[in-house]
């Protein structure tokens, strides 16, 4: 391993409970349902990086919408306990609060990689020399499939037009300063920067305030595909001054498969009511939706990026997840994931076995919950291995398994019994 562990590290499981027992957090592990293993136990849950747990008052609120649904059917759009026509403004105040926007900057809507075409569709405008997007080497192909299929959409070469940075040779993790170099030298040739705030494999996470003020000194825009970052790390995007950012909603956010994804648009550019856009009738001025007229009156704010009608079955999950988010608190939770996170780490120094290392980040501002850890060989095998013990993390190609203690949910003892399977692997 690459840290070492402090001298005075407690080992011992009796250690890890005792500091659950302190933890002012631990009530909200209750409002989870939790998986169990072939025996009836309970699995040791630390895979909320990739499908968060579905917390308990997600069937209440689903099936309030049934019964609304059942009682009023047309009549529910107005009448129902939740209107469905405004059933979005729900979101209005728990969504900007949970990634520090204005009321207004915050829509759940679609998902991820649709709110990201709907973004680059407004806010990448190539005109001139300024047409190329930045984005990072090894991001997650539907954010690379994306960027790709707009710069061809416009007859333009993906090779030409999309600026990657990477790792350095040899190296696991992207430095910032070559993203801000990289940002400088394509100076007035760039038009958008658009880089995960999360990377979902290594865990790195990126300086979103400092990058996005590198991409308007150039004059460029900065988007952020936050899927990693949203209920994972506290966040200022108004104060960051980032143009747009699109998350969803599955992962740390517990909001379900596939679940309502969410969307931010700077208010600067939500008074802009004239931006190009793909356009639908929920975007559309309220006041004059129901004109039924033909043509589109953008409403302000990220609202005027709606398409269509809130799926209201999909959003019910979602309300009842920020709800509890709302209660705990990102900071609170951020402060607990990171005392987590670094405990798992300083267990994996003391007693991992040879060829593993942690690759994400240590520094504070530098990685969230999740930890991946790297294996010389075996790291498949060694994947079964936990899940045999009743661990549940995932493996990533070609060599990774990640392992994210969600600070809602997860505890100490979590922590300790991965560090203690993957040692006994
Ligand atoms: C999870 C994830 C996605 C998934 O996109 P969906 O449209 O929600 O299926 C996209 N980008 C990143 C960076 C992700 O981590």
């Amino acid at each position: 391993m690459t840290t070492a562990a402090p001298a005075s590290l407690d080992l011992t499981r009796e250690h890890a409970r005792r500091l659950d027992a302190a933890d002012p957090l631990r009530a909200f592990r209750e409002e989870f349902e939790r998986p169990a293993g072939p025996d009836g136990a309970a699995l040791t849950y630390l895979c909320g990086n990739s499908l968060g747990l579905m917390p308990k008052a997600a069937r209440t609120l689903v099936g309030e919408e049934l019964d609304d649904w059942s009682r009023f059917a047309v009549e529910g759009h107005l009448h129902s306990r939740r209107p469905w026509v405004d059933y979005h403004e729900l979101f209005r105040e728990l969504g900007a609060r949970l990634v520090g926007a204005r009321p207004g900057e915050v829509v759940m809507m679609n998902s991820l990689t649709v709110n990201l075409h709907l973004m680059m569709v407004s806010f990448w405008r190539p005109e001139g020399r300024r047409t190329k997007v930045l984005m990072e080497r090894g991001a997650f192909p539907s954010d690379t499939y994306a960027v790709h299929t707009h710069v061809r959409a416009r007859g333009l070469d993906p090779a030409q037009h999309v600026i990657e940075v990477g790792p350095r040779a040899g190296e696991a993790l992207i430095r910032e300063d070559d993203l801000l170099s990289a940002i400088r030298e394509a100076g007035d040739t760039l038009a958008l920067v658009m880089v995960g705030g999360v990377n979902y494999a290594t865990g790195q996470a990126f300086d979103i305030a400092r990058i996005t003020a590198a991409a308007h000194a150039v004059g460029a825009l900065a988007g952020w595909d936050l899927a990693h970052w949203a209920g994972n790390l506290p966040a200022r995007l108004h104060d960051w001054d980032v143009d747009f950012a699109c998350w969803c909603s599955y992962k740390y956010l517990n909001a379900g498969p596939g679940a309502v994804a969410g969307c931010f648009v700077h208010a600067r550019h939500g008074a802009r009511t004239d931006l190009p856009r793909f356009a639908g009738w929920w975007g559309n001025d309220p006041r004059t939706r129901f004109a039924m007229g033909p043509d589109f009156v953008a409403r302000e704010g990220a609202d005027g990026w709606q398409l269509s009608n809130p799926p209201i079955l999909a959003l019910a999950p979602l309300l009842a997840s920020l709800r509890i988010f709302d209660r705990a608190g990102m900071d609170a939770l951020h402060a607990k994931s990171r005392a987590v996170t670094g405990y798992l780490r300083a267990l994996l120094a003391a007693r991992a076995p040879a060829g593993c290392r942690v690759v994400t980040p240590d520094a504070p501002g530098t990685h969230g919950a999740q930890l991946s850890i790297a294996f010389e060989r075996g790291a498949r095998e060694r994947h079964a291995a936990l899940a045999a013990h009743g661990v549940i993390g995932d493996f990533r190609e070609p060599n990774i398994i990640r392992l994210a203690p969600a600070p809602l949910y997860n505890g100490w003892e979590d922590a300790w019994c991965a560090a203690d399977a993957l040692c006994a692997t």
